[in-house]
């Protein structure tokens, strides 16, 4: 097989296109392919995809594609121009790569594919394009998402806030429960943030609104339920957070514990942070018999963390009556057991019961906006070098969005033989 037909093959060329040279630079490790077509033709009107002669050819288009082992490899073809009686001089729908794109198809995708495993400056590295050009392909991948991508208002959407940094400020993430993507990104953490997103949908939609999960934050509610009809018996206190609310009371028993016992030289809590913290059936084997042993003292902490697993219980409850006598009575325990921060905590849980038993009925919880705080976790790390909060933004679409992120040739023939 000579070189222009194997290439022809790699590039999947089709009549009347084909290859009129191919350069071979070997000190640069670069290989340009020369793209030309036969005559006579006829190229379709991208808008009316109607058929003309050419009417001239634009300007030489250079596209990077995929490397030729370690050569890069670069396509060179001159695009014709057609002149339709109704949309004027148009340039044809390009089969090499995106308009305005300097890469083929194939090499921007890949481009696309490497850039959700690794970060920019990692990408960069290994392919040689620099950290803006890599940006652009992220940045457009996100815009052509968004352009594909129907907007609707998810049945079961889940509300977070999340910082991207130390010191900096936050950023309301909203989920869709059902298909696990982040759905939208709006600064800061307030009111605002929220009915930004709630304001883009007709009352039919927010009217279907099943079930929003979210955190114990006031401008959060006060936002649904100025969007959402019947939000109260929508909104869901989500299990994680409301566990998060009493197990920060068992670790700051302990803290102040250890503090008391440290002052009469008794070091027994010394390294047991987690073991208080981890569910029952969390704690690693290996950490099993010293656990037993302390569970065998009087200690307070004991006492908070034995509260702490009942609460656990409460989901799986299916029926809202027997919940909420499980609720009262492990009320009354937490409200008796003398230990202040777990009274507290006790006491914000029963202030929100009711948003919180509305699990009981829909039995979802914002699980899946855990998991996928854990891909912006890692989109985090990915991101150092990122310069402002709207690279952020493009980066967690790009990452959690779902999008269709790829760039797609022309599905009609844009070039081909004149026939008659
Ligand atoms: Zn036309």
């Amino acid at each position: 097989m000579d070189d222009k037909r194997l290439y022809s093959k790699l590039l999947g060329l089709q009549d009347p296109w084909f290859i009129s040279d191919i350069e071979f630079n070997e000190s640069d490790e670069r290989i340009d392919i020369h793209v030309k077509h036969h005559n006579p033709i006829v190229v379709t009107c991208p808008v009316c995809r109607n058929s003309y002669a050419p009417y001239d050819h634009g300007p030489e288009r250079v596209f990077q594609h995929l490397n030729t082992c370690q050569f890069k490899t670069f396509v060179h073809v001159r695009l014709p121009r057609v002149k339709c009686p109704t949309h004027g001089v148009r340039q044809i729908l390009s089969e090499f790569g995106e308009s305005g794109s300097d890469k083929t198809f194939a090499f921007e995708s890949y481009l696309i594919d490497l850039a959700k495993e690794c970060s920019i400056q990692a990408v960069s590295r290994l392919t040689g394009v620099s950290w803006d050009r890599l940006w652009h392909v992220v940045d457009r991948s996100v815009a052509r998402g968004f352009k594909r991508k129907k907007q609707r208002l998810p049945i079961r959407i889940g509300v977070d806030e999340k910082s991207f940094a130390k010191g900096h400020t936050y950023e309301t993430l909203v989920y869709d429960i059902n298909k696990g993507t982040v759905e939208y990104v709006g600064d800061y953490r307030n009111q605002q943030s929220l009915e930004a997103y709630f304001r883009t949908f007709s009352y039919k939609e927010r009217n279907a609104v099943e079930a929003v999960t979210m955190d114990m934050w006031d401008p959060y509610i006060a936002a649904t339920k100025l969007h959402i009809p019947d939000a109260l018996n929508k909104i869901i206190f989500d299990r994680f957070h409301v566990m998060k609310i009493i197990t920060d009371a068992v670790d700051k028993v302990r803290r102040e514990e250890h503090k008391e016992l440290r002052k009469q030289n008794v070091d027994v809590l010394k390294g047991t942070r987690y073991l208080w913290l981890w569910a029952r059936e969390n704690v690693p084997p290996w950490r099993l018999p010293k656990f037993k042993e302390l569970q065998n003292l009087d200690l307070k902490v004991c006492r908070a963390w034995a509260i702490k697993e009942n609460l656990r219980h409460f989901w799986d409850y299916s029926n809202n009556m027997w919940a909420a006598k499980f609720f009262d009575k492990w009320y009354r325990w937490a409200c008796h057991c003398r230990l202040e921060p777990i009274m507290k905590a006790a006491k914000t849980i029963k202030r929100h019961y009711k948003n919180i038993a509305t699990y009981i009925r829909h039995r979802i919880t914002n699980a899946l906006g855990e998991s996928l705080n854990g891909k912006i976790e890692k989109v985090k790390r990915l991101a150092c070098g990122f310069r402002n909060r709207e690279h952020y933004k493009t980066a967690i679409y790009f990452h959690c969005g779902g999008l269709d992120l790829y760039p797609k040739p022309p599905v009609i023939k844009t070039l081909q033989w004149k026939t008659s």
